[in-house]
């Protein structure tokens, strides 16, 4: 008898009750996802969410980058510049237009923000419908099973949990070696959020973020700059990419191309001077502009988690947290996700694909993993850019020039012809295995709706989509879309790709 109590009692006192089963860090698009996933598995779940304001003092709601500083401001402000077009295009089609268009930026901006507070309160409803304990703190990691949370006020609250999520995500970057860069410029983080108007900007960067916001300014009708220091869309197919900058140009936006600043300096008149170096000339230039807009990329928020302590490895070179499949860290029930994992596409789908995944799994409901293969995104330049799979220059590196086959089209999307639209850079490439049943590899489309177009594709890629499966795809008439069920002609044929007729 004393034996067995005894031994209950041992047994007791190495069960360790926590307050939540899962606690997660960050609730932006992924950790918002596991959150609500895992609280709907029957888990004790808590969310910590915390903004930090950027160095220009914007602030915002739960979230995360996505809803506030991301995707949804960003699409709807391009939105807002497609329109400009639209209005151009409407007079072509009869539409009585009187005067000279002009656009207002606050009405539009605060339009958008509106729409954003509206995503925040309805994150926040979605969490207590769902029994999450929603915490505006920001959280950091005493142990692998202890968080503390700390709010704006200073007062703190520690948190023991099973497992611990973090998905914190990421901030855009300064450069460090610019004088004036923090002091007179902004990011993402502050552009969606501005009362006035940007003026004439200046936008350094090159990838996404850079000719996303520099299309939609240049849009709106502001006399809008990019500066590339090397290529546009590092990563992406460089040809598909050329035509992105091309349609830009033609568009309005100007490039500065192969020219990194050296300097922003405010004058008297209010006025952002910048100078920067040619580097193919080394000559210096200077210009104002009334904003300078700094897209040089995103580093991961873990400074603040106290990851070191607990022996939660980062990569060295970029910060970010090293994960496994099932993504976990080298801490065992310390998991991570989203941006802030090294190696996952830094995308809201997957974040949240991730992110509801991992929580059936912390639920014990099922073991799938992430799939990261085949993701498809779309870049929303003025002229949409969207693809699954691999560039033409992935796929050769892969594969051998001569082993691949690239079936491409130039097209004339119907709705350019009346609006007498250039249509130079509407083009679709479809790159598949030359041989057998010729699987795709490579699915790249520019045009209007792009994002539409490629997201139906996607689920053909997923499973393993050959070119006689998009042969046999019968179209719909008449589309962009149509155009790529219908692709004939190889790159290696040499043989005039533009599409004629119907
Ligand atoms: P986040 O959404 O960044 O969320 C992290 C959250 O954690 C934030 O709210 C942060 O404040 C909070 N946090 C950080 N540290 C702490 C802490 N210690 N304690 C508590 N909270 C903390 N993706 C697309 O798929 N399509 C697009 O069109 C698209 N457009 C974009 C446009 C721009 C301008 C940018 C910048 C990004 C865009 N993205 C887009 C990328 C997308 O926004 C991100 O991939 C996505 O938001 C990542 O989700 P996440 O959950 O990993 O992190
Ligand atoms: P990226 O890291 O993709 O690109 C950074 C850009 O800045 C590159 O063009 C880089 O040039 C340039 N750059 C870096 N440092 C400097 C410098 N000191 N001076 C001049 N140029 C510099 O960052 P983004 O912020 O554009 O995007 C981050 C991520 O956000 C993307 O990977 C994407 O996943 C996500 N996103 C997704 C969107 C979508 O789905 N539509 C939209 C926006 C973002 P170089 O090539 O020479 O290094």
């Amino acid at each position: 008898m004393r034996g067995s109590i005894h031994r209950f009692s041992s047994i007791l006192s190495s069960i360790r009750f926590y307050d939540y089963d899962v606690v997660v860090i960050g609730g932006g698009s992924g950790g918002l996802a596991c959150s609500k996933e895992a609280a709907q598995l029957g888990l004790n779940v808590a969310v910590l969410d915390y903004v930090e304001p950027s160095a220009k003092g914007t602030k915002w709601g739960l979230g995360g980058t996505c809803v506030n500083v991301g995707c949804i401001p960003k699409k709807l402000m391009h939105q807002a510049a497609l329109l400009g077009t639209a209005v151009k295009d409407a007079r072509k089609y009869g539409w009585q237009i009187s005067g000279p268009i002009s656009h207002d930026w606050a009405t539009m901006a605060e339009a958008v923000q509106n729409h954003v507070r509206s995503l925040n309160w309805g994150h926040r409803v979605q969490l207590q419908d769902k029994k999450v304990k929603y915490l505006n703190m920001k959280g950091s990691l005493v142990d692998e099973h202890t968080v503390t949370a700390l709010t704006k006020a200073g007062k703190e609250m520690t948190l023991t949990a099973k497992n611990i999520v973090i998905a914190t995500g990421g901030r855009p970057k300064f450069p460090t070696n610019i004088p004036g860069a923090v002091e007179h410029g902004i990011t993402s983080d502050d552009i969606f959020w501005l009362k006035e108007s940007p003026g004439k900007t200046l936008v350094v960067g090159a990838s996404y973020v850079a000719l996303e916001c520099a299309g939609f300014l240049t849009g709106i009708g502001l006399d809008t700059t990019v500066m590339v220091r090397s290529i546009a869309l590092r990563g992406f197919d460089q040809q598909m990419a050329e035509l992105v900058t091309d349609y830009m140009e033609s568009y309005g936006t100007k490039f500065a191309w192969k020219c990194v600043p050296k300097s922003v300096e405010k004058l008297p008149s209010g006025a952002l001077q910048v100078i920067w170096t040619d580097m193919l000339t080394g000559n210096e230039h200077k210009d104002t502009y009334d904003t300078v807009l700094w897209a040089v990329g995103r580093a991961p928020e873990t400074k603040a988690l106290g990851l070191n302590k607990l022996g939660v490895q980062l990569n060295k070179k970029t910060g970010k947290i090293i994960v496994g499949v099932d993504e976990s860290t080298t801490v065992p029930n310390i998991y991570a996700f989203g941006d802030i994992s090294q190696g996952r596409p830094e995308l809201t789908p997957t974040a949240i694909k991730a992110g509801k995944l991992l929580a059936r799994r912390l639920a014990g409901r099922s073991t799938a993993l992430m799939n990261y293969d085949n993701v498809p995104t779309t870049v929303f330049t003025p002229l949409e850019y969207g693809c699954v799979g691999l560039s033409e220059e992935e796929a050769e590196s892969r594969h051998g020039k001569d082993n691949i086959e690239v079936f491409h089209a130039f097209y004339k999307p119907l709705e350019f012809t009346v609006a007498e639209r250039d249509a130079s850079q509407c083009y679709l490439k479809v790159i598949c295995e030359r041989a057998g049943v010729q699987k795709i590899l490579g699915l790249h489309f520019t045009g209007s709706n792009a994002g539409e177009v490629t997201q139906g594709f996607a689920m053909g890629f997923q499973c393993g989509a050959t070119y006689s499966h998009l042969l046999e795809t019968v179209g719909i008439h008449p589309t962009s879309a149509e155009e790529l069920v219908k692709v004939n002609i190889t790159k290696r044929s040499g043989l005039d790709a533009t599409v004629t007729g119907c």
